[in-house]
């Protein structure tokens, strides 16, 4: 899938530019599930993104790739906030799992509590990163999100 990712990141637009309005982004990504709920169901739209998100996670962590654990553990955090996914924060890492907050997160900062946890493609993202550096399929769940009123959007990573 990395070809998608060589594709999409050849930008043409002089006048423009690469930054858009974050608002741009979360109606594509909202629209985007929601639409798709209507034709898999909430559940199939939440694995299709989770999907996406890993897939995309896995290409990334090809491209910022270091044998040392913290190398690439500090590489992926500055590329979250480089490209403003979010601020990255390593809670807890152990050899059974591992745990990640992401403040001012992309999709749910600043949401209203709606009673569920959204960020599917972006646990699926930090799934892929995970399972690029491992080269094994891991568990990855949302453990807090801020659209359901929890302050945070957190990702739960279990090694298994
Ligand atoms: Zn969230």
């Amino acid at each position: 899938m990395e070809q998608i990712l060589g594709q999409i990141a050849k930008i043409k637009r002089e006048k423009l530019g690469t930054e858009i309005p974050l608002l741009l982004f979360r109606a594509l990504r909202h629209y985007t599930h929601f639409y798709a709920s209507d034709l898999l169901g909430e559940k199939g739209a939440n694995i299709l993104l989770f999907n996406a998100g890993k897939t995309l996670g896995e290409d990334i962590g090809k491209s910022i790739h270091d044998d040392d654990l913290n190398q690439y553990l500090k590489n992926v955090a500055e590329f979250v906030e480089k490209e403003k996914i979010g601020i990255l924060k390593l809670v807890e890492l152990s050899d059974s799992k591992m745990v990640a907050q992401l403040d001012e997160c992309i999709t749910c900062s600043g949401m209203d509590n709606i009673g569920k946890r959204i960020c599917h493609f972006e646990v699926g993202f930090v799934a892929g990163l995970v399972e690029h550096f491992l080269g094994k399929k891991v568990i990855a769940r949302e453990t807090k999100c801020n659209a359901n009123g929890e302050g945070v959007c957190e990702v739960t990573v279990y090694f298994s």
